[in-house]
């Protein structure tokens, strides 16, 4: 398989092969198609086998760029990975005009608050501080088409469930969820059943 053959829009080529990538890795050719076709996928991986790029690629290329709201929200255990999430998102779509925000704890609030009002297409986030903008309306909803759940299973270690739940609730009922994790355990199964219709699973 090529990105090329992957019927990924031709600035998202651009920016894929800008950024170095030749060829899609094992998880990019099993889960970018399924995710783009706007299937639920539950991806058991660990990081080291491109599973940020796979979820941006798919992200990158579900984007409608001629409306500035958020249409994608994608929730990660640390502010480290949120903002390196952005920084993909960025680097990848650099040939698309996008706006990704990263949306974590630890920074000044007002200017989170104006960087959302300003427009974002994806908000990279913590899920703390995600629910905090959603609940302050600071963060709209209404738009979101996707929701990433990276390193899940991280996610829940943190103690962030509740949080999590609470995020989603806020969410449009057919919003697609892609879930990321290295283990399966039972809290993630409950909220794979919760949150997602029919998904497939890949093991990489
Ligand atoms: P991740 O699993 O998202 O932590 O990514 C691990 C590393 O693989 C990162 O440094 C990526 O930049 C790199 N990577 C991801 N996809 C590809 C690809 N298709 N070709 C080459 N390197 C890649």
């Amino acid at each position: 398989d090529k990105f090329k053959h992957m019927n990924l829009k031709e600035e998202l080529v651009r920016g894929i092969f800008a950024y170095g990538f030749e060829k899609p890795s094992a998880i990019q050719q099993r889960a970018i198609k399924p995710i783009m076709k706007g299937r639920d996928v539950i991806a058991q991986a660990q990081s080291g086998t491109g599973k940020t790029a796979t979820f941006s690629i798919a992200i990158l290329q579900h984007l409608d760029l001629t409306m500035r709201e958020t249409q994608v929200m994608c929730l990660s255990p640390t502010r480290e990975l949120a903002v390196q999430i952005q920084k993909v998102i960025l680097a990848l779509g650099d040939f698309m005009n996008v706006q990704c925000h990263a949306c974590i704890g630890g920074t000044n609030l007002g200017e989170d608050i104006r960087k959302l009002d300003y427009g974002q297409h994806v908000v990279s986030g913590t899920p703390g501080r995600v629910y905090d903008m959603i609940r302050r309306r600071a963060l709209r909803t209404r738009s979101v088409r996707m929701l990433v759940l990276d390193e899940a299973d991280e996610m829940l270690n943190k103690g962030f469930k509740e949080q999590i739940y609470d995020v989603y609730r806020f969410l449009p009922p057919s919003t697609q969820v892609v879930l990321i994790s290295a283990t399966l355990p039972h809290e993630i199964l409950e909220i794979t059943s919760k949150f997602m219709t029919d998904p497939i699973r890949i093991l990489v």
